[in-house]
């Protein structure tokens, strides 16, 4: 199974500022100067050497953002499934480019009431000048829906977020993803976390939503969202294999989300060193075969 992330961050577009860019060009050749970098031959070999925060960004575009691909001049078939109908999940869709072609055939999916309406209206004149093309089509789900799309099966469990959200267990020659955003655990006790922790069981990649470190989910209880260690803690116990972290807070900088990142490592080498997960930060473009 081939996974790829458009769109890490959550809930609003957040591009990088040019004061951020500033501090890492600043950043970057403070590092050049103190390695003493003396030939223009070095460069390539010196950028490789930077640290994650300064090299490269996370990206700030939200969960919808497959506006083009090349789908070398085939006709698509794209199965897509909604977890809810927040902004950041669903604004790219009147621009979502493969859905303008007629020969094309793009099914959304969602467990949530008025599935096609809700879509239909975000495309209402007064919101948007075109309307929902014809090759969009409809599958509306239940909430615990059990349901197969070729050769992959595919479940469904509400999760807890205001106005509701869904999670997906998606199973395919038998390597399962599970992608659970958007979601708050406030209950931390045995009873309320297992409906998610049996349905994250033996995940091969377990996709969640750690919005916030640990102090700020707190602070923001009732938001609808989780943090890095909450992850940490349920994949463990449901004995997942990798846990990729996304829907990043948008006010936090590559700075901020690289620390969050090693200090989770940290977390997970002291509390559980002797068990076998692997943790990745979402960044746009990343690629994982799972
Ligand atoms: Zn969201
Ligand atoms: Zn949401």
């Amino acid at each position: 199974m081939k996974v790829r992330f458009w769109g890490v961050r959550g809930s609003i577009a957040s591009p990088m500022t040019n004061a951020e860019l500033a501090v890492k060009i600043e950043t970057a050749l403070q590092l050049a100067v103190k390695a003493g970098l003396k030939a223009e031959t070095e460069i390539p070999a010196f950028i490789k050497s930077l640290p994650c925060y300064v090299r490269e960004t996370v990206g700030g575009n939200t969960a919808w953002d497959m506006m083009r691909r090349d789908y070398g001049g085939n006709p698509v078939e794209a199965h897509i499934l909604l977890t809810h109908t927040h902004w950041d999940h669903i604004s790219g869709i009147p621009f979502f480019v493969p859905g303008f072609n007629p020969k094309n055939r793009v099914t959304l999916y969602g467990p949530f009431p008025n599935l096609e309406d809700r879509i239909r209206n975000q495309q209402k004149f007064e919101y948007f000048p075109v309307p929902l093309p014809a090759a969009f089509h409809f599958v509306q789900l239940k909430e615990n829906s059990v349901f197969q799309i070729g050769e992959v099966q595919v479940e469904t469990l509400p999760l807890n977020h205001p106005g509701g959200s869904y999670s997906y267990r998606i199973t395919h020659k038998n390597k399962r993803l599970i992608y659970a955003t958007d979601s708050e655990y406030k209950d931390l006790s045995n009873q309320s976390l297992m409906p998610f922790i049996r349905f994250f069981r033996h995940a091969d990649l377990l996709v969640f939503d750690a919005q916030f470190t640990l102090l700020e989910n707190i602070e923001k209880e009732d938001w609808g969202h989780s943090n890095v260690l909450c992850g940490i803690d349920m994949a463990i116990e449901a004995e997942v294999k990798k846990l990729v972290l996304i829907h990043h807070d948008p006010a936090y900088n590559d700075q901020k989300l690289y620390k969050m990142f090693k200090d989770a490592s940290e977390y997970l080498e002291i509390y559980a060193p002797d068990r076998n997960l692997e943790i990745c930060l979402a960044y746009e473009g990343l690629k994982l075969t799972v």
